[in-house]
Protein backbone atom coordinates (compact mmCIF):
# COMPACT_ATOMS: atom_id res chain seq x y z
CA UNK A 1 0.00 0.00 0.00
CA UNK A 2 1.21 3.36 -0.89
CA UNK A 3 2.06 5.59 1.95
CA UNK A 4 0.50 8.27 3.06
CA UNK A 5 3.44 9.94 4.75
CA UNK A 6 7.09 8.72 4.21
CA UNK A 7 9.72 10.08 5.70
CA UNK A 8 13.26 9.40 4.69
CA UNK A 9 16.74 10.13 6.19
CA UNK A 10 15.32 13.12 8.38
CA UNK A 11 17.95 15.16 10.44
CA UNK A 12 17.01 17.55 12.86
CA UNK A 13 20.37 19.80 14.68
CA UNK A 14 20.00 22.14 17.92
CA UNK A 15 23.47 23.67 17.13
CA UNK A 16 26.03 21.06 17.06
CA UNK A 17 23.67 18.84 18.65
CA UNK A 18 22.03 16.82 16.02
CA UNK A 19 18.53 15.64 18.03
CA UNK A 20 17.12 12.81 14.67
CA UNK A 21 20.00 11.59 12.97
CA UNK A 22 18.62 10.00 9.32
CA UNK A 23 14.94 8.60 10.49
CA UNK A 24 12.83 7.01 7.87
CA UNK A 25 9.46 5.50 8.63
CA UNK A 26 6.04 5.73 6.97
CA UNK A 27 2.51 5.71 7.89
CA UNK A 28 0.20 3.81 5.67
CA UNK A 29 -3.54 4.95 5.68
CA UNK A 30 -5.98 4.42 7.90
CA UNK A 31 -3.22 2.98 10.37
CA UNK A 32 -1.58 3.54 13.23
CA UNK A 33 2.33 3.79 12.99
CA UNK A 34 3.80 4.38 16.80
CA UNK A 35 7.30 5.55 17.72
CA UNK A 36 8.50 4.37 21.38
CA UNK A 37 11.75 5.33 22.81
CA UNK A 38 12.93 6.92 26.21
CA UNK A 39 13.29 10.31 27.53
CA UNK A 40 15.75 12.28 25.13
CA UNK A 41 15.01 10.24 22.41
CA UNK A 42 14.54 12.71 19.61
CA UNK A 43 10.49 11.73 19.62
CA UNK A 44 9.03 15.28 20.19
CA UNK A 45 11.81 16.92 17.66
CA UNK A 46 10.95 14.28 14.89
CA UNK A 47 7.23 15.47 14.99
CA UNK A 48 7.89 18.98 14.85
CA UNK A 49 10.43 18.75 11.92
CA UNK A 50 7.41 16.35 10.11
CA UNK A 51 4.89 19.28 11.39
CA UNK A 52 7.59 21.53 9.15
CA UNK A 53 8.47 23.82 13.08
CA UNK A 54 11.78 22.61 12.80
CA UNK A 55 14.29 23.17 9.47
CA UNK A 56 15.18 19.82 8.66
CA UNK A 57 17.26 18.00 6.17
CA UNK A 58 16.15 14.70 4.28
CA UNK A 59 12.27 14.32 2.98
CA UNK A 60 9.17 14.48 4.04
CA UNK A 61 6.50 13.04 1.53
CA UNK A 62 2.62 13.61 1.75
CA UNK A 63 0.49 11.60 -0.69
CA UNK A 64 3.27 11.35 -2.62
CA UNK A 65 3.97 15.10 -2.33
CA UNK A 66 7.45 16.62 -1.29
CA UNK A 67 6.96 19.27 1.63
CA UNK A 68 10.23 20.69 2.09
CA UNK A 69 9.10 24.26 0.81
CA UNK A 70 5.22 23.57 2.31
CA UNK A 71 5.32 25.80 5.54
CA UNK A 72 3.69 24.27 8.72
CA UNK A 73 0.06 25.95 8.09
CA UNK A 74 -0.06 25.09 5.03
CA UNK A 75 0.42 21.13 6.03
CA UNK A 76 -2.07 22.01 8.34
CA UNK A 77 -4.40 23.18 5.28
CA UNK A 78 -3.20 19.41 3.63
CA UNK A 79 -4.59 17.47 6.30
CA UNK A 80 -1.43 17.04 8.91
CA UNK A 81 -2.20 18.02 12.85
CA UNK A 82 -0.09 17.88 15.33
CA UNK A 83 -1.47 17.37 18.98
CA UNK A 84 1.62 18.74 21.18
CA UNK A 85 2.95 17.21 24.43
CA UNK A 86 2.43 20.44 25.92
CA UNK A 87 -1.41 20.47 25.04
CA UNK A 88 -1.33 24.80 24.30
CA UNK A 89 -4.79 25.02 25.26
CA UNK A 90 -5.87 28.62 25.96
CA UNK A 91 -6.60 28.47 29.62
CA UNK A 92 -8.60 31.15 30.26
CA UNK A 93 -11.08 29.91 27.29
CA UNK A 94 -13.96 27.86 27.34
CA UNK A 95 -14.03 24.29 25.95
CA UNK A 96 -16.00 25.25 23.03
CA UNK A 97 -13.61 28.65 22.33
CA UNK A 98 -10.65 26.65 22.05
CA UNK A 99 -12.29 23.72 20.14
CA UNK A 100 -13.41 26.58 17.57
CA UNK A 101 -9.42 27.61 17.31
CA UNK A 102 -8.95 24.35 15.78
CA UNK A 103 -11.45 25.34 12.88
CA UNK A 104 -9.91 28.85 11.81
CA UNK A 105 -8.71 27.45 8.92
CA UNK A 106 -12.25 26.19 8.03
CA UNK A 107 -14.53 28.04 6.71
CA UNK A 108 -17.17 29.25 10.15
CA UNK A 109 -20.10 27.45 8.57
CA UNK A 110 -18.61 24.61 8.99
CA UNK A 111 -18.01 24.63 12.47
CA UNK A 112 -20.98 23.43 14.32
CA UNK A 113 -21.03 20.42 12.39
CA UNK A 114 -17.24 19.83 13.59
CA UNK A 115 -18.18 20.77 17.05
CA UNK A 116 -20.43 17.58 16.86
CA UNK A 117 -18.37 15.08 15.59
CA UNK A 118 -15.83 15.94 18.43
CA UNK A 119 -18.46 15.94 21.39
CA UNK A 120 -19.75 12.74 19.83
CA UNK A 121 -16.15 11.20 20.19
CA UNK A 122 -15.49 12.76 23.57
CA UNK A 123 -18.79 13.20 25.54
CA UNK A 124 -17.06 15.01 28.40
CA UNK A 125 -16.22 17.74 26.84
CA UNK A 126 -19.86 18.27 25.08
CA UNK A 127 -20.93 17.81 29.26
CA UNK A 128 -18.20 20.70 30.19
CA UNK A 129 -18.20 22.97 26.83
CA UNK A 130 -18.25 26.10 28.29
CA UNK A 131 -15.83 25.27 31.22
CA UNK A 132 -12.83 27.27 30.96
CA UNK A 133 -9.91 24.82 29.94
CA UNK A 134 -7.40 26.00 32.80
CA UNK A 135 -9.72 23.86 35.22
CA UNK A 136 -10.51 20.89 33.49
CA UNK A 137 -8.20 17.48 34.62
CA UNK A 138 -5.29 15.84 32.98
CA UNK A 139 -7.37 13.64 30.61
CA UNK A 140 -10.07 15.78 29.81
CA UNK A 141 -7.09 18.32 28.83
CA UNK A 142 -5.74 15.83 26.89
CA UNK A 143 -9.03 14.92 25.18
CA UNK A 144 -9.56 18.83 24.18
CA UNK A 145 -5.94 19.12 22.40
CA UNK A 146 -7.22 16.55 20.21
CA UNK A 147 -10.61 17.88 19.75
CA UNK A 148 -9.14 20.53 18.86
CA UNK A 149 -6.47 18.97 16.38
CA UNK A 150 -9.39 17.31 14.66
CA UNK A 151 -11.81 20.49 13.86
CA UNK A 152 -9.32 20.75 11.05
CA UNK A 153 -10.47 17.55 9.84
CA UNK A 154 -6.77 15.91 9.39
CA UNK A 155 -5.92 13.05 7.36
CA UNK A 156 -3.00 12.15 9.27
CA UNK A 157 -3.03 12.96 13.22
CA UNK A 158 0.67 13.34 15.45
CA UNK A 159 0.00 13.03 18.67
CA UNK A 160 3.07 13.37 21.57
CA UNK A 161 2.97 11.39 24.28
CA UNK A 162 -0.89 11.65 24.91
CA UNK A 163 -0.50 9.28 27.78
CA UNK A 164 2.10 11.43 29.73
CA UNK A 165 0.84 12.81 33.44
CA UNK A 166 -2.47 10.40 33.29
CA UNK A 167 -3.51 7.89 34.78
CA UNK A 168 -3.51 4.00 33.81
CA UNK A 169 -7.44 3.88 32.95
CA UNK A 170 -7.58 7.51 31.17
CA UNK A 171 -4.65 6.24 28.98
CA UNK A 172 -6.80 3.33 27.61
CA UNK A 173 -9.88 5.74 27.02
CA UNK A 174 -7.48 8.27 25.01
CA UNK A 175 -5.84 5.39 23.45
CA UNK A 176 -9.10 3.63 22.69
CA UNK A 177 -10.55 6.46 21.12
CA UNK A 178 -7.37 6.78 18.82
CA UNK A 179 -7.93 3.30 17.88
CA UNK A 180 -11.49 4.93 16.48
CA UNK A 181 -9.99 7.62 14.76
CA UNK A 182 -8.19 4.94 13.00
CA UNK A 183 -11.23 2.75 12.59
CA UNK A 184 -12.92 5.77 11.12
CA UNK A 185 -10.34 6.40 8.46
CA UNK A 186 -7.60 9.00 10.29
CA UNK A 187 -4.29 8.04 10.12
CA UNK A 188 -2.26 8.00 13.31
CA UNK A 189 1.55 8.58 14.32
CA UNK A 190 1.70 8.11 17.78
CA UNK A 191 4.95 9.04 19.80
CA UNK A 192 4.92 7.23 23.22
CA UNK A 193 7.28 6.99 26.36
CA UNK A 194 4.36 4.93 27.51
CA UNK A 195 5.22 1.18 25.16
CA UNK A 196 3.25 -0.98 26.16
CA UNK A 197 0.18 1.05 25.71
CA UNK A 198 1.37 2.17 22.64
CA UNK A 199 2.15 -1.18 21.12
CA UNK A 200 -1.59 -2.40 22.20
CA UNK A 201 -3.21 -0.20 19.78
CA UNK A 202 -0.65 0.52 17.15
CA UNK A 203 -0.28 -1.24 13.51
CA UNK A 204 3.07 -1.00 13.23
CA UNK A 205 6.07 0.36 15.27
CA UNK A 206 9.59 1.60 15.84
CA UNK A 207 12.18 1.89 18.37
CA UNK A 208 13.89 5.37 19.16
CA UNK A 209 16.99 5.58 20.69
CA UNK A 210 19.69 8.52 20.53
CA UNK A 211 18.19 10.11 17.28
CA UNK A 212 17.90 6.97 15.64
CA UNK A 213 15.21 3.96 14.59
CA UNK A 214 16.99 0.92 16.05
CA UNK A 215 14.03 -1.67 15.12
CA UNK A 216 10.95 -1.79 12.95
CA UNK A 217 8.27 -3.69 12.38
CA UNK A 218 4.56 -4.83 13.53
CA UNK A 219 3.41 -3.81 17.06
CA UNK A 220 3.15 -7.06 17.59
CA UNK A 221 6.42 -8.38 16.10
CA UNK A 222 7.96 -5.00 18.53
CA UNK A 223 6.20 -5.92 21.28
CA UNK A 224 7.36 -9.47 21.46
CA UNK A 225 11.11 -8.95 20.59
CA UNK A 226 13.18 -9.65 23.72
CA UNK A 227 15.12 -6.53 23.78
CA UNK A 228 11.97 -4.48 23.80
CA UNK A 229 10.19 -6.42 26.13
CA UNK A 230 13.47 -6.24 28.81
CA UNK A 231 13.97 -1.88 28.15
CA UNK A 232 10.51 -1.11 27.24
CA UNK A 233 8.28 -3.24 28.72
CA UNK A 234 9.63 -3.87 32.22
CA UNK A 235 10.43 -8.10 31.03
CA UNK A 236 7.87 -10.31 31.21
CA UNK A 237 4.74 -9.97 29.04
P1 LIG B 1 10.86 13.54 25.66
O1 LIG B 1 10.10 12.30 25.74
O2 LIG B 1 11.61 13.88 26.93
O3 LIG B 1 10.12 14.72 25.10
P2 LIG B 1 12.00 13.13 23.09
O4 LIG B 1 12.28 11.74 22.66
O5 LIG B 1 10.77 13.76 22.59
O6 LIG B 1 12.05 13.21 24.64
P3 LIG B 1 13.36 15.47 22.15
O7 LIG B 1 12.55 16.37 23.04
O8 LIG B 1 13.07 15.47 20.73
O9 LIG B 1 13.27 13.97 22.70
O10 LIG B 1 14.89 15.78 22.40
C1 LIG B 1 15.93 15.14 21.67
C2 LIG B 1 17.28 15.77 22.03
O11 LIG B 1 17.36 17.11 21.53
C3 LIG B 1 17.54 15.86 23.52
O12 LIG B 1 18.88 15.58 23.76
C4 LIG B 1 17.21 17.30 23.86
O13 LIG B 1 17.93 17.75 24.97
C5 LIG B 1 17.60 18.02 22.59
N1 LIG B 1 16.79 19.22 22.38
C6 LIG B 1 15.45 19.28 22.29
N2 LIG B 1 15.02 20.54 22.07
C7 LIG B 1 16.14 21.31 22.02
C8 LIG B 1 16.37 22.70 21.83
N3 LIG B 1 15.38 23.55 21.60
N4 LIG B 1 17.66 23.11 21.84
C9 LIG B 1 18.68 22.26 22.05
N5 LIG B 1 18.53 20.95 22.23
C10 LIG B 1 17.28 20.47 22.22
Amino acid sequence: MTALIEVTELRVSYGQVEAVQGVSLSVAPGTIATVIGANGAGKTTLLAAVMGLLPAKGSVRYEGRDLSRVAAEERVGLGISLVPEQRDLFATMSVMENLELGAFRRGRTEIPERLEEVYALFPRLAERRRQQAGTLSGGERQMLAMGRALMARPQLLMLDEPSLGLAPLIVRDILATVARLRDSGVSILLVEQNARAALRVADTAYVMELGQITLSGTASEIAANPKVSEIYLGGGQ
